[in-house]
């Protein structure tokens, strides 16, 4: 039996210097005390923040909703657009290369 050494070229997946990541947050108690998510009579808050590329202001705006309103239940959202690279050298990275100065 002989052995076969598989060598995966190495892809890289950065985030896209040229898009703005998201941060949300959506709160998930309700105004009437129903604090199960799946209890009809709740009735939800509805409280939500989002910005772009700051993560820090999404949570300083949870924690003042806590404050206000005194829920400390929510979801939190990020998006993050990324970039895949292809190997240098590979076919598919002279094809890419090719096709954005086409574009450009
Ligand atoms: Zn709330």
């Amino acid at each position: 039996m002989s052995r076969q050494t598989f060598k995966f070229a190495d892809w890289t997946t950065t985030p896209d210097p040229k898009a703005s990541a998201t941060y949300s947050v959506f709160c998930r108690d309700s105004l009437n005390g129903a604090d199960d998510d799946r209890n009809e009579d709740a009735e939800p808050c509805g409280w939500s923040f989002s910005v772009l590329d700051d993560k820090a202001e999404a949570d300083k705006q949870q924690k003042a909703h806590v404050e206000d309103a005194g829920h400390r239940f929510f979801v939190e959202v990020s998006t993050c657009p990324t970039v895949v690279t292809p190997p240098p050298g590979s076919v598919l990275a002279g094809r890419l290369a090719r096709l954005e100065r086409a574009t450009r």
